[in-house]
């Protein structure tokens, strides 16, 4: 065999350098300008039933109709959110596969030392979509009556209570810590894979307690299946107007709210962030959406707060705050 000429090893170099982009054109899924032409997953990293999974199946109706293909909700649930949204970064960035997280996000990294991506350099946010109150509830024969005689209760039976949470890094464990830090006491804390099976359980009588959100929580304490004590926002809540604030009880520490957004891969192009984009603001005006999550005690973020700008702005502000609040409690 004899060695190439230059003129052929530059013809080849050519033909593989053209064969190498049309492989890319084909791996990369698509042309952005004509995306979508295919159904898009839409991955939410808790369980079905829980309040990810209802706000999400909320927008991705009026999301699939503006885009005129389907959002197929995903549920990838497991550690706090972690696998869904690990599994989220790793996808094709071609715009088929979104994440929808909520805080959880910001708190994985001080939470966890091997997480598996890196929130903010691994995504690139489309929008935010709504912030959700917490309420503070129980299964419907737990002793206590009021906010008041809860904290009392919880504070002479820490050995005994139980709190549900949907893993280390869910917005359920920030609020059962942020509450177990008010009130100074260890608690046993029952893990599941997202708050839809762990209210289940409570309302199943399984489980004392747990603070989650009341796009989960509105129609069990509103038909009487639990027992609600207090929401976790400055201000009593329209759909749940007779329900205290954690503050008129003494608790203002005891303040979240859970904030929501949607993630592409990092590499995904601009263009396919834009029309997702366009896409979220047509679903979070929709007078459908709009009443859905008023029944719910939330409502869908302003225009201006649907865009990537704005979502990555909160998502770099609430990793470090959050980042110095773990940090400190864990003593670091
Ligand atoms: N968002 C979770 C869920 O959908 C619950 C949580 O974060 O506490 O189940």
């Amino acid at each position: 065999m004899t060695p190439a000429g230059p003129r052929k090893v530059a013809a080849y170099s050519a033909a593989l350098a053209g064969l190498s982009l049309i492989l890319a054109a084909c791996s990369s899924g698509a042309d952005p300008a004509s995306y979508p032409e295919d159904d898009i997953d839409i991955i939410v990293p808790f369980s079905a039933g829980g309040p990810t999974d209802t706000v999400t199946r909320m927008i991705a109706e009026p999301m699939s109709d503006d885009l005129g293909v389907q959002l197929v909700v995903q549920n990838v649930d497991g550690a706090g959110g972690t696998v869904g949204a690990g599994q989220a970064a790793t996808a094709e960035a071609d715009g088929y596969t979104v994440l929808m997280h909520h805080i959880g996000m910001s708190t994985a990294p001080a939470l966890y030392d091997d997480l598996a991506y890196d929130p903010i350099a691994d995504f690139k946010p489309v929008g935010l979509v709504t912030e959700v109150p917490m309420t503070i509830i129980a299964r419907s024969d737990f002793e206590p009556e009021t906010f008041e005689e809860f904290v009392t209760y919880i504070e002479e039976n820490a050995d005994t209570v139980t709190m549900a949470h949907a893993g280390e890094g869910s917005a359920s464990n920030l609020c059962g810590l942020l509450l177990t830090d008010a009130l100074g006491v260890d608690l046993t804390a029952v893990p599941y894979d997202g708050t839809g099976p762990a209210m289940a359980e409570l309302v199943g009588g399984q489980v004392d307690f747990m603070c989650d959100q009341t796009t989960n929580t509105t129609g069990q304490i509103t038909a009487g299946e639990v027992k609600a004590y207090a929401v976790t926002t400055p201000e009593r809540i329209e759909a749940l107007p007779d329900l205290p604030t954690t503050a008129e009880g003494g608790q203002e520490d005891i303040a979240v709210s859970v904030w929501h957004g949607l993630y592409v891969p990092a590499e995904t192009p601009d263009e396919v962030v834009t029309r997702l984009t366009e896409s979220l603001q047509v679903a979070l005006a929709d007078e459908t959406v709009i009443d859905q999550m008023a029944d719910l005690g939330t409502a869908p973020v302003s225009e201006d707060q649907a865009t990537p700008e704005a979502h990555a702005a909160l998502l770099e502000e609430q990793t470090a705050t959050w980042g110095d609040i773990i940090g400190a409690s864990q003593g670091g």
